[in-house]
């Protein structure tokens, strides 16, 4: 059977400015389109309020679009996050769990921030100010926050420093752990896949047992191909995914200006790409 996927390349992990991205979802899905790739991924944190307009500039511009979210879960302090394809945006326990997190981390930005103000002249304000009404809000925005107020000069530079989980100000937010997460993404109909398992320092390489206790939930594969995840860690999981039948993805994580993370910079196969359309039964994905 032919590919129901355009030529070109696909980057299954992009955000826009619904969560941490720069860029709103039409401008991501046109930056997929300059940037020569046939299929992106619409994955922003804790939300899926991007996915129409995407949609509609897909189609505008002859694109695959792949709806997708960002979940975050958590171990501890550590978070982990999981990619979910095409699931069924309307299913209650995801419209549920999804708005509890999105509540809980803007408690926690705010709690960020009014321990901040102590030392710095920031304000709840200057952080909404670098949101969309009804996004998700994050770190990346109190960073923009600290850019604007001319704190620091980038939004990396202030997660090397301020930001950073050792620097004094952080916190976690709210999140289920990653079972609940994989369950909840097939529960909805979606593909469940691992976000950049491999980071090294805090988010080591997950756990034996707890990866197959993940896999018999159903989780789909892991982002192996990710700037982020380190060459001992891409190793490791390599083997993990070998061992445990999971699936490698790849992709760039872009953030528009947010990152340095360019769209395109890692890739899915086709292959993979039609096993996680083949096995979706949440929603449908936007194709030419
Ligand atoms: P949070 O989830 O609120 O703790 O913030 C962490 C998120 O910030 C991760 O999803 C990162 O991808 C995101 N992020 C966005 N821009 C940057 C950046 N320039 N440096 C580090 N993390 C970033
Ligand atoms: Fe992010
Ligand atoms: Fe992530
Ligand atoms: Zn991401």
């Amino acid at each position: 059977m032919s590919s129901p996927l355009p030529a070109g390349s696909i980057d299954l992990h992009a955000h826009s400015s619904v969560s941490d991205g720069t860029e709103t979802p039409a401008e991501l899905v046109r930056a997929a389109s300059v940037a020569g790739l046939g299929t992106i991924a619409l994955t922003d944190h804790d939300s899926t309020a991007g996915w129409a307009e995407a949609a509609l500039e897909a189609r505008a511009q002859g694109l695959a679009l792949i709806p997708g979210m960002e979940l975050s879960t958590r171990v501890e302090r550590a978070s982990v996050h999981l990619l979910g394809y095409l699931m069924d945006p309307e299913h209650p326990g995801l419209v549920a769990e999804t708005a509890r997190i999105r509540a809980g981390r803007r408690d926690r930005a705010e709690s960020i921030v009014r321990r901040l103000a102590v030392d710095y002249d920031l304000s709840w304000d200057d952080v909404l100010e670098q949101t969309v009404p009804g996004g998700t809000v994050g770190r990346p925005h109190i960073a923009d926050a600290l850019v604007a107020r001319g704190f620091v000069a980038t939004r990396s530079i202030a997660f090397e420093t301020i930001l950073h989980w050792r620097g004094g100000y952080f916190q976690p937010h709210y999140a289920p752990d990653p079972l609940t997460g994989v369950r909840l993404v097939r529960a909805a109909g979606g593909v469940p896949v691992l976000a950049h398992p491999g980071t090294g320092g805090r988010g080591r390489v997950i756990g034996e047992a707890h990866l197959a206790e993940l896999v018999d939930a159903g989780l789909f594969g892991l982002e192996i191909d990710h700037r982020e995840n380190t060459r001992d860690g891409k190793e490791r999981l390599h083997e993990l995914a070998r061992r445990f039948g999971l699936a490698v993805t790849g992709s760039s994580d872009y953030h528009g200006a947010g990152k340095p993370n360019r769209l395109g910079e890692n890739t899915t196969s086709a292959e993979v790409t039609e096993r996680i359309l083949d096995l979706a039964t949440g929603s449908a994905p936007i194709l030419p």
